[in-house]
């Protein structure tokens, strides 16, 4: 799967065939603005997705205590990066979920496998990104997700 390449207007339509029905149950609102839909990224479509659906489905169970759930995905390219951000309002992780959340069978989560972050960090790895934890300063959990980006040839 390493030579192939997807778009984000491919991966942000892809999401929400996966997710429209998940979010809409939450009434949360994902937040990804089509401004940088031309951008490219090394790897697969439905691994990336993979990706993306276990950190929105983490984000909203996280946030069945907030208001308003929404999620924003924040996107950033460089020559060679293209980094999305996703943002939760949640209560954010825990020092012992930011220590072990990339470990397998690490959950909180009384009917959790806690699979879908360790898989995700591997996909992630095995495109020679990165998948990266940390909590919003403000509130909430924020997933950092470096991908190597493609430039479409002339
Ligand atoms: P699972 O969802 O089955 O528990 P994951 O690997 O997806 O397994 O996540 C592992 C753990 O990381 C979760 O149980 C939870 O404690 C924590 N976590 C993941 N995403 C978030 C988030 N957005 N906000 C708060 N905690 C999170
Ligand atoms: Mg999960």
């Amino acid at each position: 799967a390493g030579n192939t390449h997807t778009t984000l207007a491919q991966l942000r339509r892809g999401v929400m065939v996966l997710m429209g029905a998940e979010l809409e149950k939450h009434k949360a609102r994902l937040y990804w603005p089509d401004e940088q839909d031309n951008l490219a990224v090394a790897g697969d479509q439905g691994r990336l997705e993979q990706v993306l659906v276990n950190l929105i489905g983490n984000a909203l169970q996280a946030m069945t205590e907030t208001p308003l759930p929404r999620i924003d995905i924040h996107v950033q390219a460089s020559t060679a990066q293209v980094t999305l951000a996703l943002r939760d309002h949640g209560p954010g992780l825990s020092e012992q979920a930011l220590a072990h959340i990339f470990e397998p069978f690490f959950t909180t989560k009384s009917t959790g496998l806690g699979l879908g972050l360790s898989i995700s960090h591997r996909i992630v790895e095995s495109l020679n990104g990165e998948l990266i934890a940390a909590n919003h300063p403000d509130g909430g959990a924020v997933f950092t997700l470096v991908l190597n980006r493609m430039h479409k040839e002339p």
